[in-house]
């Protein structure tokens, strides 16, 4: 089979096509032949090394396709079943051998690309608003790179929610894309705080900031007394390290650090949260922006698109 294959951190050059055996799904696995494989910008970060992974390896940790074979002890899943799955590393590629407890059936009536472009970013977007600072009507939520896949989707819910929704975005066709989306406010990146700060008469409730770096310390400025800083992501850089004193100093703020993985514990959340973002998706309370898709080839293209800013919505590949 095809994969792309990481042998050496770095840039998007480093990502090989290379010819590999079809896997064997071991005990308590399953092999997918992948249809769609979800891009998404943590694929960046293992690919320079920024989280490392033992080299070499296949990247990609998001997809949909159909179960072709299924290994020993595997009850509930057949071939021909179509399946979904996030973070399961090594989906760049024509097959994937899966462990069965990740994989969430595609529901009647959803498309396997529809599925590959929603299940990471929807079910991050489900524990963010749902979990880790459950958004309630009324709040003021501010939410950057709103035109990114995550972003899309963190303002529809938050919308659904009821809250006031600021968005940032680099460009003016970004920002449209924002308030189409339903964003009340979208704003570039400078001067955001001020602006925020201004609009919302004296801060917003929760910031949740997958940019980092550069929108960190302003994020904290963005929030009012006791509001709450959900750092999700670094598409800017990693945040440097910071004097916990600094959150008392600004209004005795809250900080967390959350990550997919701990939101999705065991079985009975995977299938929460897949359930109803996927039915959201569904009923059309959420609208899934397909911004680029690239044959699995391309990985390269697709990786400069994604981190070069060129993007909206969610970035797919196709084996
Ligand atoms: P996006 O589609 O949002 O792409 C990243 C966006 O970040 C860009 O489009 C860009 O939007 C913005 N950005 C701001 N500054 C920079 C910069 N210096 N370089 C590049 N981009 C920049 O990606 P994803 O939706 O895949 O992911 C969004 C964030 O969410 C990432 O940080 C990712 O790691 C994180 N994430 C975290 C999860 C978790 O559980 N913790 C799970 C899933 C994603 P603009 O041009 O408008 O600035």
């Amino acid at each position: 089979m095809r994969a792309i294959r990481v042998r050496e951190t770095g840039g998007p050059e480093v990502l090989r096509l290379e010819e590999l055996p079809t896997p064997e799904p071991g005990p308590g696995e399953v092999l997918v032949r992948l249809e769609v494989i979800g891009v998404n910008y943590i694929d960046t970060y293992k690919r320079k090394g920024l989280y490392p992974v033992p080299l070499p390896f296949t990247l990609g940790e998001e997809g949909a396709g159909v179960v072709e074979r299924v290994g020993e002890g595997v009850v509930g899943v057949r071939p021909g079943d179509r399946v979904a799955f996030a973070n399961v590393q090594g989906s760049y590629a024509e097959y994937q051998a899966v462990p069965a407890e990740r994989l969430v059936p595609i529901p009647e009536g959803l498309d396997a690309r529809l599925a590959a472009a929603l299940l990471l970013q929807g079910m991050t977007v489900h524990y963010l608003l749902e979990s880790t600072y459950p958004v309630r009507a009324g709040d003021q939520v501010l939410v950057h790179a709103g035109a990114g896949g995550v972003g899309s989707l963190l303002i529809q819910w938050a919308k659904r929610k009821g809250a006031t929704v600021y968005a940032t975005a680099s460009t003016e066709e970004k920002r449209a894309f924002c308030r189409a989306l339903g964003a009340d406010y979208a704003l570039p990146y400078e001067g955001f705080a001020q602006a925020v700060k201004a609009l919302s008469g004296g801060g917003v409730d929760v910031v949740y900031d997958g940019v980092g770096k550069e929108t960190f310390l302003g994020s904290l400025e963005a929030l009012r007394p006791r509001g709450m800083l959900v750092l999700f992501g670094q598409s800017s850089g990693p945040v440097p390290p910071m004097d916990p004193q600094v959150l008392n100093r600004m209004g005795s703020l809250f900080l967390t650090r959350p990550t997919l993985h701990h939101y999705t514990k065991d079985r009975k959340e995977l299938l929460w949260r897949a359930g109803e973002v996927f039915r959201a998706a569904r009923e059309g309370g959420l609208r899934v922006k397909i911004g680029a898709e690239f044959p699995l080839e391309r990985a390269q293209e697709a990786h400069e698109a994604l981190e070069g800013r060129k993007t909206v919505g969610k970035v797919l590949l196709l084996p």
